[in-house]
């Protein structure tokens, strides 16, 4: 059995189809040039109709904006600019076509590899597949087309181009496992889009699997099993049916309330990190946004800090897109792990523990009012809650909501309009705030708890640290404790409280974070339907109970078992 990381869930069992690239050799030749450049015309015109094509297939089974990327290898393969470059090689040179191209391409992909930007870095895979595909269409090499595949396969490559995504067709391609990629690798969320599991990152399947030999992925563990035994085999697929059946009944819950079988509701709904995911927020049914992290408009920005009104255009959106349900933005979050390209945070010790989040707001309160300003005229189109992240201390949101006042103010006053009923909440991921939630509730109108920094400050463990991630123990009783602290302070004064961190999709401690009255949950998109599933099958008033007790244990694994 060979391990991997499941990139798209599901379990498939068929046959081996090996997918690997032609082997092009290419060697420098002294060339023609008038020869040379009628090639190279060619060949761009089959590679420009290629792409077509593939768009085509695709079209049939991605949405619209998986399409983008094609989009863009047209774009590529229509470019003045790469052309103009191998044909001066040709012409300069007198070199061959192929050679040209090949030079000219690993100059791009290097360019763009180095770039800071991982959206950049990530391009350079896109100029790989349009260059390559260009030299195999010089070389007069097929590049193996997916799409004549009618026999059920589970692929296995090296790593999944774009194109070769794009011209799967799930009817016969069951599943792929690839050599390398990661679970945000171009193949990976591809494969999530699609439907079709994926294991990805699977070292050695190259050279242990063979054409036509029998295999199974499980894409729910990141497993990938050759030739099983026939047991095995029966064993998975009905592993596999069953998982299917669950995802169908899954999808029944989508225009659900989220409700326990004895009528206690609560809200599940989506963390967001840009505008384009409420789409996925939206078709797994969230009830809304519980996290939106502003950080990545920031971190996106080339070279200053995101003006109001581009910041305005994002948070507008996601108002609208979200069609009425709540929103909650948090404001900026930078510093710690964060950075900007564009602004050097002084030099700290434990950065973790210095100038980040609210307090480099109140800091720059030019930042600040931007962000509030942009929010603010947003609210208008949507019913928005706004929070600020790591608060610790009642002053500092006394002093954050002081200018969000102020602004909504002069808003008011130069006539812009903004929304009533906007809410300002604080993010509890400081233990001292959650200590102090009863006395933070009295002027915040909601809570969101970030378990990810409140587990990182409780427990002293920095969250990035491999050695001491044991540490991150969000069944610990000490963390329970405190997010009971925390709920129990917004619900004394009439407010509510949600969570935003991990743990609010993790399976596990979701029938105690509803037994411990937590109003609204925050996950990943993909989480919620199944959080649903597991709400609608218990009773509130158990749950109750189970988190009285479990708030009585002494270990992280005494909860874990009574859970
Ligand atoms: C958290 O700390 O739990 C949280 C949601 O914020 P982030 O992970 O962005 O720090
Ligand atoms: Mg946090």
């Amino acid at each position: 059995m060979l391990k991997g990381i499941a990139a798209s869930q599901g379990i498939a069992v068929a046959k081996v189809y090996k997918l690997e690239a032609p082997v092009l050799e290419i060697v420098q030749k002294e060339a023609n040039p008038e020869e040379e450049l009628k090639k190279l015309d060619e060949a761009f015109q089959k590679t420009v109709s290629d792409i077509e094509k593939i768009k085509e297939t695709a079209s049939k089974t991605l949405a619209p904006e998986e399409l983008a990327v094609f989009d863009a290898h047209l774009m590529m393969a229509n470019d003045p600019e790469l052309r103009s470059q191998i044909e001066d090689m040709i012409n300069n040179d007198k070199v061959n076509a192929e050679y040209a191209t090949e030079q000219v391409a690993n100059m791009m992909i290097s360019i763009f590899e180095g770039m800071e930007d991982a959206y950049m870095r990530e391009r350079a895979a896109d100029i790989k597949d349009v260059t390559f595909r260009l030299k195999c269409n010089l070389c007069g090499k097929e590049i193996p087309n997916l799409a004549t595949i009618d026999t059920p396969v589970i692929i296995v490559a090296k790593d999944l181009t774009p194109s070769d995504t794009g011209s799967l067709n799930k009817e016969f391609a069951k599943g792929f496992a690839t050599e390398i990629g990661g679970r945000t690798s171009h193949s990976a969320i591809m494969a999530r889009s699609l439907e079709i599991p994926a294991v990805v990152g699977v070292t050695g399947i190259l050279d242990e699997a063979k054409e036509g030999d029998s295999v199974i992925l499980d894409a729910l563990n990141g497993e990938v099993i050759l030739n099983p035994t026939e047991d095995q085999v029966k064993e998975y697929t009905a592993k596999a049916e069953e998982f299917l059946k669950e995802k169908e009944a899954l999808k029944a819950l989508k225009d659900k309330e989220s409700i326990s079988k004895d009528g206690h509701k609560v809200l599940l709904v989506g963390n967001i990190g840009s505008p384009q995911d409420v789409e996925g927020v939206l078709a797994n049914g969230g009830e809304g946004v519980g996290l939106f992290r502003t950080e990545f408009l920031y971190m996106k920005s080339e070279d200053d800090f995101p003006d109001e009104e581009t910041q305005y255009e994002a948070y507008k959106a996601v108002l609208e897109g979200m069609e009425g349900k709540p929103v909650v933005i948090r404001t900026l979050d930078i510093g710690g792990d964060k950075k900007l390209k564009y602004y050097t945070f002084d030099e700290e010790m434990n950065p973790f523990l210095g100038v980040r989040a609210i307090r480099f707001c109140l800091m720059r309160k030019d930042i600040f009012r931007t962000q509030l300003r942009a929010l603010l005229r947003a609210s208008a189109y949507g019913k928005l809650c706004i929070m600020f992240p790591m608060i610790a201390t009642l002053q500092e949101f006394r002093d954050a909501k002081a200018i969000y006042d102020e602004e909504r103010a002069n808003l008011i006053n130069e006539g812009v309009k903004v929304g009533e009923n906007v809410e300002v909440g604080c993010m509890i991921e400081i233990p001292a705030a959650a200590v102090l939630a009863d006395v933070l509730s009295k002027e915040a109108d909601f809570f969101s708890i970030g378990t990810n920094d409140l587990i990182q400050y409780s427990m002293a463990a920095d969250r990035m640290s491999q050695p001491v991630s044991y540490l991150y123990q969000p069944l610990n009783p000490a963390i329970l404790r405190l997010v009971k602290m925390t709920i129990d302070g917004a619900h004394k004064n009439g407010k509510w409280c949600g969570m935003c961190g991990e743990m609010a999709g993790d399976e596990q401690a979701v029938p105690l974070l509803l037994g411990l009255g937590l109003d609204e949950f925050s996950m990943s998109a993909t989480s919620i339907l199944k959080a649903r599933q597991i709400i609608s099958e218990l009773s509130y008033e158990d749950m109750q109970k189970i988190a009285e007790e479990a708030l009585q244990k002494e270990t992280a694994e005494e909860v874990e078992s009574l859970l």
